[in-house]
């Protein structure tokens, strides 16, 4: 290394103390890292941490001198380069009891969808080309007659999210035009979706209707002028309103908006393929038999209750839906091959009934009975509580968990898990203790409640992978 410091003496300017780029990328440290990296990212990674080194000897003084030595330059580079190298999207293991938790990536995919992502990822596909005819094709078939298979709907088409799907069907039918709302369905779903909101964005004037508890079939009637485009009811995802209440139910609401010659359309959220209560699951309607009620088009997503990727599908009338393939929206918010695969594979699932619980994991993660998941806790028990020595208590317990993304709110499923106590370290020990099994190189994610910290192994199908993580925990130090 090429002596670059002078003698420190009273008068040098603190910035001169700093090595020069060039000499930091002939350091042997500085060769290893261009070797790995590239010379133009450690060139401006070096650069970076020059200039924090300067700013903090002007800040600090003479004295700070031998933190901007070369050494400990190339080594804070070489630390900023591996944190810029690794990826940003890992997977943890989701033990927070919600099974579709949205901030841990809603449905797990089946390993179906997973081949059928990486047989079309590296190249080439017909993603919308007719192999056929030789032409060219449209994306939507590539799924559309497995949707119209389970639902009954004569068409469909599939774009980015269900609120893509929401925003592009009332662009689509009631830009400038008026869609009347029941005021007991303007939901808000986590923060950034809300009805009213997704509605101006749209073009559209919400119109709403009846009382936040009761909305009646007339409140509808008397709110229908000749600038109404559609009628529209919205699924209560992630609420229940109870009490004094009365909604008006599919079948008359698409009455009401045909006899005036109008669309009925509905948000169903979710959006169910299955009576999930042949599963032993709450009962919520299905899409077959919204648009069995008279539903013109629904809109719903498929990383809900549908356990397939991030999507949402709009379904129902064919001269609808040819409408809405039209809107030059419709370009902007659709999906891409990867979607697609995934997307037919779960549906392809579904072909059979009797065994897609088993197949598709979010069904089956939401079907495990209570007495598989104490099981395993009492398995895992042991191993958990020797890692745990010293730090807390381990016990097996019974708890509920959720099914998340706005799915059957109310409902919770009898399900186990072990309780983490602290043994010291006061109130915010459960966090701390969190926090550390969020470090781990298979990040765990659990729960605080009650001081403690909670494991609901609902989601938990690779064991093995928990018990790596154990004996990672056990060797790691916690952080200060
Ligand atoms: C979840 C939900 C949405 C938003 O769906 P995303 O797929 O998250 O975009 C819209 N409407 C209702 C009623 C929902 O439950």
């Amino acid at each position: 290394m090429r002596a670059v410091s002078a003698p420190p003496g009273p008068h040098r300017e603190p910035p001169a103390r700093v090595p020069s780029i060039d000499a930091l990328l002939r350091t042997p440290g500085g060769l290893t890292l261009v070797d790995a990296y590239g010379r133009a990212l450690v060139t401006e990674v070096f650069r970076e941490v020059a200039a924090d080194a300067r700013a903090s000897l002007v800040e600090r003084g003479d004295g700070a001198a031998a933190t901007a030595g070369g050494a400990a330059l190339v080594e804070r580079a070489a630390q900023r380069l591996a944190a810029l190298l690794t990826p940003t999207l890992v997977p943890v293991l989701n033990l927070t009891g919600t099974v579709l938790h949205t901030n841990l990536g809603r449905a797990p995919l089946p390993p179906e969808a997973i081949a059928a992502m990486s047989a079309v990822a590296a190249g080439a596909s017909n993603l919308e080309f007719d192999l056929a005819r030789g032409r060219r094709g449209e994306r939507d078939a590539l799924v559309e007659d497995w949707i119209c298979r389970l639902s009954g709907a004569e068409a469909a088409t599939v774009v980015n999210n269900n609120a893509a799907a929401v925003l592009l069907v009332l662009n689509t039918l009631a830009r400038r035009r008026e869609v009347p709302v029941s005021r007991g369905e303007l939901v808000e779903i986590g923060g950034s979706f809300r009805i009213p909101e997704v509605m101006s964005r749209a073009g559209a004037r919400l119109v709403e209707v009846g009382t936040t508890n009761r909305t009646h079939a007339r409140d509808f009637v008397e709110a229908i002028t000749p600038r109404t485009a559609a009628l529209m009811k919205v699924h209560t995802s992630n609420y229940v309103v109870s009490g004094f209440t009365a909604a008006v139910p599919e079948q008359e609401l698409a009455r009401i908006a045909h006899d005036a010659g109008l669309p009925c359309v509905v948000d169903l959220g979710s959006g169910t393929l299955l009576d999930l209560a042949r599963y032993g699951l709450p009962r919520e309607q299905t899409v077959a038999e919204t648009l069995a009620a008279g539903a013109d088009l629904v809109t719903f997503s498929g990383d809900k209750l549908l356990g397939g990727p991030q999507c949402g599908i709009i379904a129902g009338s064919a001269a609808l839906v040819a409408r809405v393939r039209r809107n030059p929206m419709k370009r902007a918010l659709r999906v891409d091959k990867l979607t697609l695969a995934a997307l037919g594979a779960v549906l392809r699932l579904y072909a059979d009934p009797a065994r897609v619980c088993e197949r598709l994991p979010t069904l089956r993660l939401l079907t495990r009975p209570r007495a598989d998941i104490r099981a395993l806790a009492e398995q895992l028990r042991p191993a958990l509580a020797d890692a745990l020595q010293g730090i807390a208590t381990v016990s097996v317990i019974d708890c509920l968990s959720q099914i998340g993304s706005g799915a059957l709110p109310v409902e919770q499923l009898p399900s186990a898990g072990l309780a983490l106590r602290p043994l010291k370290g006061g109130g915010r020990a459960p966090e701390r203790l969190a926090a550390r099994f969020r470090e781990l190189p298979l990040p765990v994610v659990g729960r605080v409640s009650d001081g403690a910290l909670l494991f609901d192994l609902r989601c938990l199908e690779d064991a093995q992978a928990f018990r790596a993580q154990l004996a990672q925990f056990a060797s790691a130090e916690p952080s200060p």
